[in-house]
């Protein structure tokens, strides 16, 4: 079993590099975020302020978070449901951001994302991942890329998704996250003491997932990625 952390502020690529690094070595990649955005879906749809920890934690016992895989594709259900790409709204960013910084949140979705890499090799990104999810994780790194290098890959992923928004807007919303994601209490998103650093901000994304896979290889040897 291979275990892959890849931890890093939001639109620095992550999630498009595990893929492609998940694809080459065969193994499951894991988008962790899509978890946090789930429990956002709900806490909006019930109408609670996703910053109120307790009435965000009275809530908790109603939800059933489950990982799916289909055709090597991720699926998050919430109760059953697959909510496809009504997680993926900037809305649904803020409050996925909200609600990690609770404690019992974190808790809550913690065995979730342990259990999948124990029963599985996998690459799996996230903030948290290297330090607290999988800290004995085989190769941990530290994807970033600068501001608006990042404020512009997500204005596009959201255009071509036919969300409409701004450089401007897209910038601002992910500094605001980003700093709350950095300076929480619980499981700030910060790089593991032994993570690689990568900065990604002059590579496309093939180029990112070739620097990602070497790293890997680096670590574990050629034949530890052969299979
Ligand atoms: O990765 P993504 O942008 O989908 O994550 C949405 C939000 O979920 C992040 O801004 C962060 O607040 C939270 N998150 C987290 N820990 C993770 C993954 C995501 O706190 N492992």
């Amino acid at each position: 079993m291979i275990q892959i952390a890849i931890d890093g502020p939001s639109g620095a690529g992550k999630s498009t590099v595990a893929k492609a690094v998940a694809k080459k070595l065969g193994i499951i990649y894991v988008d962790t975020g899509a978890l946090y955005r789930t429990i956002g879906y709900y806490v909006r749809s019930r109408e609670v302020d996703p910053k109120d920890s307790a009435a965000v934690e009275a809530l908790l016992p109603n939800i059933s978070v489950e990982l799916k895989y289909e055709n090597g594709t991720q699926i998050v259900c919430l109760n059953g449901e697959n909510l496809g790409d009504r997680i993926r709204t900037p809305e649904m960013s803020l409050y996925a951001s909200a609600v990690s910084a609770i404690p019992a949140v974190r808790a809550f979705l913690l065995e979730t994302q342990r259990d999948i890499a124990r029963k599985n090799s996998v690459i799996m990104d996230g903030r948290d991942i290297g330090t607290v999810i999988l800290p004995e994780a085989d190769v941990k790194i530290f994807l970033t890329a600068s501001d608006e290098c990042r404020a512009m890959r997500r204005r596009d992923e959201l255009l071509a998704k036919g969300i409409q928004t701004t450089y401007e807007e897209v910038l601002a919303d992910m500094q605001k996250r980003d700093s709350d994601d950095r300076n929480r209490a619980v499981a700030p998103a910060v790089a593991a003491e032994d993570a690689i650093l990568l900065d990604n901000s002059g590579l496309n994304v093939d180029e990112s997932a070739d620097a990602v896979i070497r790293l890997v290889e680096e670590k574990l040897g050629k034949q530890g990625t052969d299979r």
